[in-house]
């Protein structure tokens, strides 16, 4: 996990990088709008992923009374030394339900699951993701939506400030047909990266 963590880190400081170097660089009075645009992006996509990494995702905590009394099937099945990778599922009891892999009591009417990567129960779980190292769930769902926003709307800023910095230097100096262009151009790269990924992700194989 903290090989996937320090992924996540270097993928979004490098893209940061990425994006802000050709408008610093530029420093073309023309292209502002875009400087602004993209710094705003990158700082918003720093501090969701400073959440990300350093908030608890909803980890349900263990305690006595969430740990204890563990249920008969459970009792017998560690007697037994099976150990507790070798118990499976989760006991029912009337509303409650008690993880056989981590050995705690959910919360009653909360929505909990266990994510089999970190070997806990967790509120609001979405999914383990691989490239920050950390569950998505209650805790930091909203951040990491709004960095996958920022993501792409400063992905595209920065394909349009480019497409219009290649139109110029083509020769297409100002006017709506340079920003038309821009901006069609950076909506397709967009839309194809958009569906590649969409293509590659697939359901979490670590909810339980
Ligand atoms: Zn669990
Ligand atoms: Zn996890």
């Amino acid at each position: 996990m903290r090989k996937e963590a320090r992924r996540g880190k270097v993928l979004v400081s490098g893209l940061i990088v990425l994006f802000c170097a050709p408008v610093t660089l530029s420093g073309d009075e023309r292209t502002w709008i875009y400087a602004v645009l993209i710094y705003t992006g990158c700082s918003v996509a720093f501090a969701c992923l400073v959440v990300i990494m350093w908030s608890d995702p909803g980890v349900v905590k263990r305690s006595p009374e969430r740990c204890f009394p563990q249920p008969k099937s459970i009792i017998e099945a560690l007697s037994e030394s099976k150990g507790v990778n070798k118990i499976q599922g989760n006991v029912k009891v009337g509303e409650h339900v008690f993880c056989g892999r981590c050995l705690v009591w959910r919360p009653a009417g909360t929505k909990v699951h266990h994510c089999s990567i970190c070997n806990r129960c967790v509120y609001g779980f979405d999914h383990h993701c691989g490239v920050f190292g950390r569950c998505i769930a209650a805790g930091n769902i909203r951040p990491f939506g709004l960095i996958i926003m920022m993501g792409f709307a400063t992905f595209w800023t920065w394909l349009v400030f480019l497409s219009s910095e290649l139109l110029w230097d083509l020769g297409f100096q100002g006017g709506y047909g340079e920003v038309i262009a821009s901006v069609a151009l950076a909506t397709f790269c967009t839309w194809l990266l958009l569906l590649i990924i969409v293509k590659a992700c697939c359901v979490c194989p670590h909810k339980q």
